[in-house]
């Protein structure tokens, strides 16, 4: 399924007069935007702002702001997007002038598009008038999304100490990270600091896949389960952008469909909350703190040191 249609050229009126991505209003309850929703938003603004030059910031709700008004207007107002970029759950977009806007969409953000403002979506907190009528929505309703400048994307990296992201993140630099940890492996794979854009349904979907218990020490995993972890790390990110982050759409050997808030993939069936491995049934824990979900089967408990 393809919610946004990108066919239609918004340089003519057959472009949709106000879509949006709306990944989180499908699932019961609404999850945080993660690498994957923020994947697609970047690739629907790479298709309707690159090369295109800013006429207008409209501002609904300075909330969402982390940069004087007057000042994001002085630097977007005539500038020319000339690329896309993302860092886990942050997106750019890169501008004429060399310093880069970053969105990033905290609990509820969004983004869309629309021509009129009889059409301006629901929850639109700024609005990016582009030269050829356009207008880009930066939408959230709880409004924790945050807009701020940068001066280029590695400033912003190592400013918020952001490790590499995590599709970017190799075998190599993941086992460097693990070596000589005692921390568990879930809140260590959380830290942004190590890789960012995984988050906590991610984490509980990689070491699932990897067939590893969230309690485990870092330091003890082998080789071989590094290794697992990082090819995990891949399948889960790839899947989750490739189907647009609707969970619902996802391979049944993925353990998403036991979390709560996922919708089953058949409602008649409850094979959702047991292991599409060895058919036990998926317990949830609290893991420093979050909730998490995983097989005691094939994600054998920690030995006791
Ligand atoms: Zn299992």
């Amino acid at each position: 399924m393809v919610r946004f249609s990108l066919q239609a050229s918004h340089k003519t009126d057959r472009f949709p007069v106000a879509l949006r991505v709306t990944h989180y209003r499908t699932a019961f309850v609404p999850t945080m935007p993660e690498l994957p929703e923020v994947e697609t938003y970047r690739r629907f603004l790479h298709e309707v702002v690159l090369h295109q030059t800013i006429a207008a910031v409209e501002i609904l709700d300075a909330h969402v702001l982390a940069v004087e008004p007057d000042i994001l207007r002085r630097e977007l107002v005539g500038a020319t997007v000339t690329g896309t970029r993302r860092l886990g759950k942050n997106c750019f977009l890169e501008l004429s002038t060399g310093k880069v806007l970053a969105l990033h969409f905290g609990m509820t953000g969004d983004v869309g598009a629309y021509r009129h403002d009889y059409d301006v979506p629901r929850f639109t907190r700024v609005a990016l008038h582009l030269q050829d009528g356009l207008r880009v929505a930066f939408i959230d309703p709880r409004k924790f999304g945050r807009i701020r400048l940068a001066d280029n994307v590695t400033a912003f990296q190592s400013e918020k100490k952001l490790g590499p992201d995590a599709l970017d993140l190799t075998a190599a630099e993941l086992a460097t990270g693990l070596a000589k940890k005692k921390t568990l492996i879930k809140p260590l794979l959380l830290d942004q600091r190590l890789t960012a854009g995984l988050g906590n349904w991610i984490v509980d979907e990689v070491l699932f896949q990897a067939a590893v218990h969230p309690e485990r020490r870092a330091a003890s995993l082998s080789a071989d389960e590094v290794t697992r972890l990082h090819a995990a790390v891949q399948l889960v990110l790839r899947t989750a952008i490739e189907q647009e982050a609707t969970y619902r759409q996802f391979p049944a050997t993925f353990l998403i469909h036991a979390r709560e808030w996922d919708t089953a993939p058949d409602p008649q069936s409850d094979a959702h909350r047991f292991c599409p491995r060895d058919k036990a049934l998926i317990v949830k824990k609290y893991v420093g703190g979050r909730a998490t979900y995983f097989c005691t089967v094939c994600q054998p408990q920690p030995q006791p040191e």
